[in-house]
């Protein structure tokens, strides 16, 4: 009986404990790396290792980044009176990219979510709460997600922080309800950050 290699085992195995990719699709990923003659499971190992040794969380805001504080912490240009705080560091990306938002971000790292296991403790809502008692901070932009897991760590957000001297703003409508805000185009999230409402 013929036998698979080991180290084909090992990656099908690796590549099987990523979100979404079950043990058929990792399967095929390996037998595919392992055809391609235009090196690419090279350069895909290269990659691999530089995001581990080049990227970083922010210890400011906890995005990722090469340099620490991030550029957007480091930038004296910046609004350090707000903070906006997103799920992911993607959400990072498509308000940046949408460029009007001139504050700083808070990086959560996911949302609440016990059935899967996700608890307050697993996010960074307690660096929230600290940065949040900084007596220059005037106003947080809860900008999770507009689905049932964002609204609920949004409002759990919002019970933490309201004995706080703090503004709380939740993004306008017209995010599409359920949807991701990374995937929102670039009006559509000015637009919800511009109307943005106190809660
Ligand atoms: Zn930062």
């Amino acid at each position: 009986m013929p036998t698979t290699p080991a180290a084909v085992t090992r990656l099908i195995e690796e590549l099987a404990e990523l979100p979404g990719i079950g043990r058929k699709t990792a399967a095929r990923l390996t037998f595919f790396l392992l055809r391609n003659q235009s090196g690419l499971a090279e350069r895909l190992s290269d990659a691999l290792r530089e995001l581990k040794e080049r990227t970083r969380f922010c210890s400011v805001c906890h995005n990722i980044t090469e340099d620490d504080p991030c550029p957007v912490c480091a930038d004296p240009a910046r609004d350090r009176s707000t903070i906006c705080v997103v799920e992911e560091p993607l959400d990072v990306l498509a308000i940046e990219q949408a460029g009007v938002y001139k504050g700083i971000y808070h990086v959560l790292h996911g949302v609440l979510a016990p059935s899967e296991g996700v608890f307050v403790e697993n996010l960074r809502i307690s660096e929230l709460m600290a940065r949040a008692r900084d007596s220059g901070v005037e106003e947080i932009i809860l900008a999770t997600n507009p689905t049932s897991e964002g609204d609920w760590t949004a409002s759990y957000l919002l019970t933490q922080l309201r004995p706080l001297d703090v503004r709380v703003t939740r993004l306008g409508r017209g995010l599409p309800v359920g949807g991701d805000l990374e995937y929102a185009d670039a009006v559509t999230l000015s637009r919800a950050m511009e109307g943005r409402e106190e809660i």
